[in-house]
This record gives C-alpha cells, structure tokens and sequence, in this order.
C-alpha cells in the first residue's frame, strides 16, 4: 500500500517553512523516543504544577512546571527535548470556555 510515503518530506518541507531549525527537529525527535521509551516519569500534575522526572543519556532529570514557568535541571536551555517530551503528554494551556 502506500505505506512508505514521506514522513521525511513532510519533515523536510516544515524546515523549510520555519527557517530551518535542525537541533529544535532533533530535539522533538529525542522527546518522541523518551515518551516510546518510557523514560518520563509524571510524579505529580495539579492544576498548573506538574512534576516529573526524565531519563536521559546519562543522569534522570527533574522537570515540571511550577504554575508559571516550566523548569528542568538539565545543562540546556530553554525548552529542552526533555520538557518537550513532557509537553507531548500534558496539557497545560487548556482553552478556556465560558460555557454557560
Ligand atoms: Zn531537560
């Protein structure tokens, strides 16, 4: 069937549209393997605070979000493949209804 079509094209067309970003690329990659691999453990999720710990390479990381900002005691900066991988499985930001 057409099974073998193009994942990578698509991936290759996305760069291409937000200005190329192969190290973000890579990091959604490495966040997508830890959530296969279960290596992200979610200790706690209340409300805004979300608590959890990641197994990466070498050490196992403590991640979450503190109810204004996420937060991860990893070497890198900003959102990192272990905060993505948390992003993947938790929802935060969730749309506000006025449902009456
Ligand atoms: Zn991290």
């Amino acid at each position: 069937m057409g099974e073998r079509c193009s994942a990578e094209d698509r991936d290759q067309a996305r760069h291409a549209e937000t200005g190329g970003g192969v190290m973000r690329e890579s990091a959604a990659l490495k966040a997508r393997r830890y959530i296969v691999e279960a290596r992200l453990t979610i200790n706690h999720v209340d409300g805004r605070n979300v608590s959890a710990h990641c197994r990466g390479d070498a050490a196992i990381y403590t991640l979450g979000h503190d109810g204004q900002s996420w937060h991860c005691d990893c070497p890198a900066r900003g959102r990192c493949s272990h905060l993505l991988a948390l992003g993947l499985v938790v929802v935060l930001e969730q749309p506000t209804r006025s449902s009456t």
